[in-house]
């Protein structure tokens, strides 16, 4: 049962007619589903246990790549009245020295596509408020993420939903995703406060139930996530950004990462990766011990205050790759489907971007012919690859790198940094990669052994003449280490 009392708008949903779809899940991907289908002419019903806003450490920084599939969708305004901070590219620190990554140009990259019924009366462009300004965002040369208060974002996804006419909103706990004789899903059982468990049907029901999905198991039981790592969490305040408008990443060969970025004027969010989903018994001391030490002396003040304060707060770190939609009158989509690490921050970007391509293959159909919906979710599958296979690999590769704990990886970790250090191209493709405007899996695969190739090409520039034969073997072993790192996910995300 959920927490807290709903108003009557949001319980009274009519369970007697058939719906064109359930939407489960009103987090970041639901709302776009509903409002793009909404606005296709569909009659929608979405379901949330808990409408008022969540307070969570998730979806905080969105990548320029996710800010242009809201566009698409016609809800970049989502962003706009909630302090939200201009996110212009990356500063990346390994053992003291530091470099600079900005955003790509708008230039290099495909203009906006702008969905036919979705994007009208200017909903594709952001509007001015006290800390989105229209010309940095629509006329500035290069592209621009994102940072904000998750819960402030949701709440402006919630507010479009609720002015749609086509879109009923009810709270309550889906409880079971309903299937006829045939085993096909025909809609979803629903517990409702003041109204018990009812059933709701519809011609499909999308699972948007985010990264605890209880019903992802539904496509396969061997749909369930790895956890291999987590982040604890922080919040600081009136934080002295090294970079103002930049996400930080703290590295070190002795060190797991560190990301710190601006959420609102007052509020910076400090992420620490921990190399385990158990988290360490005492979180303050590991943090004095282990974290304290490397963050850079402008934000020292606020970190330290933050850890006398103590509020700390932990969330695991998963990955799994997509699969096939394959059950007739049912799609599963966002965290439920398919997740990378949070260290990229490319999760909204990836489900934002699924969002956008399932309109343009499933939009425009008559979702009563259930098999030509299937037919289109079956190729849907393959058409999504090239764009979040490069998000998802990426982020578990620049994991393994950046919690290096082995020599081959620390050799990788510094040659990576070093290979930014050069500029031009060698930083211009991976920030492309990483803010999702660049959908080339081929392309990162040659760029990360690019990378490989020049810590191997370090590694013997330090090791010296003398050191050749010594320096040849760690090589060999170094590529064999990027190619256990990066080729096996390529793979399960390419072909699975
Ligand atoms: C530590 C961490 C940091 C992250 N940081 C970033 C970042 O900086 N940038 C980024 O792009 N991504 C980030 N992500 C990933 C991002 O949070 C997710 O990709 C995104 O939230 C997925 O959206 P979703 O709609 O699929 O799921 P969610 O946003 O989780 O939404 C799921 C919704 O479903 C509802 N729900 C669940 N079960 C039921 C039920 N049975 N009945 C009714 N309602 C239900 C929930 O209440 C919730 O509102 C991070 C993830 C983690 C773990």
């Amino acid at each position: 049962m959920s927490s807290t009392q709903a108003p009557e708008e949001l319980t009274n949903a009519d369970a007697s007619i058939t719906y064109d779809a359930i939407v489960v899940g009103c987090g970041v991907i639901g709302p776009c589903v509903a409002t793009g289908l909404a606005r296709k002419g569909k009659k929608v019903l979405i379901i949330e246990r808990e409408w008022t806003m969540p307070d969570r450490i998730v979806g905080e920084l969105m990548q320029p790549g996710g800010v242009r599939a809201l566009r698409s969708l016609g809800m970049v305004q989502s962003i706009n009245d909630i302090e939200a901070i201009p996110v212009t590219g990356y500063t990346v620190f390994y053992n003291g020295e530091k470099v600079s990554i900005p955003y790509p140009h708008k230039g290099d990259i495909a203009p906006v596509e702008k969905l036919s019924g979705l994007v009208r009366d200017g909903n594709d462009k952001v509007t001015e408020d006290t800390t989105v300004h229209v010309k940095d965002f629509e006329d500035d040369e290069r592209e621009r993420g994102v940072g904000f208060v998750h819960g402030r974002f949701l709440q402006n996804l919630r507010d479009i939903v609720a002015q749609e006419p086509n879109i009923t909103r009810l709270q309550g706990n889906v409880v079971e995703i309903l299937k006829n004789k045939e085993n096909e899903v025909i809609g979803a059982k629903v517990d409702i406060d003041g109204r018990g468990k009812e059933d709701f049907h519809a011609h499909i029901t999308f699972v948007c139930d985010g990264i605890f999905s209880r019903f992802r198991k539904e496509l396969s039981p061997e749909h369930v996530p790895k956890v291999g790592s987590s982040f604890v969490g922080m919040s600081l305040f009136d934080a002295k950004m090294p970079t103002p408008h930049h996400g930080h990443v703290i590295l070190g060969s002795n060190h797991m990462p560190v990301l710190v970025y601006q959420i609102s004027p007052k509020e910076t969010r400090i992420l620490c990766a921990y190399n385990s989903p158990k988290l360490p018994s005492d979180i303050k001391e590991w943090m004095k011990s282990e974290v304290q030490p490397i963050i850079p002396k402008s934000l020292r003040p606020s970190f330290d205050e933050a850890l006398n304060q103590g509020k700390f707060r932990s969330m695991p770190n998963s990955f799994l790759s997509g699969r096939q939609n394959d059950v007739m009158g049912m799609c599963v989509i966002g965290d439920a489907l398919n997740m990378r690490h949070p260290l990229t921050g490319g999760g909204m970007t990836v489900g934002l971007n699924d969002v956008v391509l399932l309109m343009k293959k499933i939009g425009d159909l008559d979702f009563s012919d259930r098999e030509t919906v299937l037919d289109e979710l079956l190729d849907y599958h393959y058409e999504r690859k090239n764009y979040d296979s490069v998000i998802n690999v990426l982020s578990i590769a620049l994991y393994s790198l950046f919690a290096a704990d082995s020599k081959d990886l620390k050799i990788l970790q510094k040659g990576c940094f070093k290979y930014f250090q050069r500029g031009g191209d060698c930083v211009k493709l991976p920030v492309a990669f990483l803010s999702g405007v660049l959908p080339r899996p081929f392309l990162l695969t040659k760029v990360f052994f690019a990378v490989a190739l020049y810590a191997v090409y370090i590694n013997f520039e330090e090791r010296g003449a003398l050191g050749f034969p010594v320096a040849l073997i760690e090589g060999i072993s170094i590529l064999f280490t990027a190619a256990r790192v990066f080729a096996p996910y390529l793979y399960g995300e390419l072909i699975g």
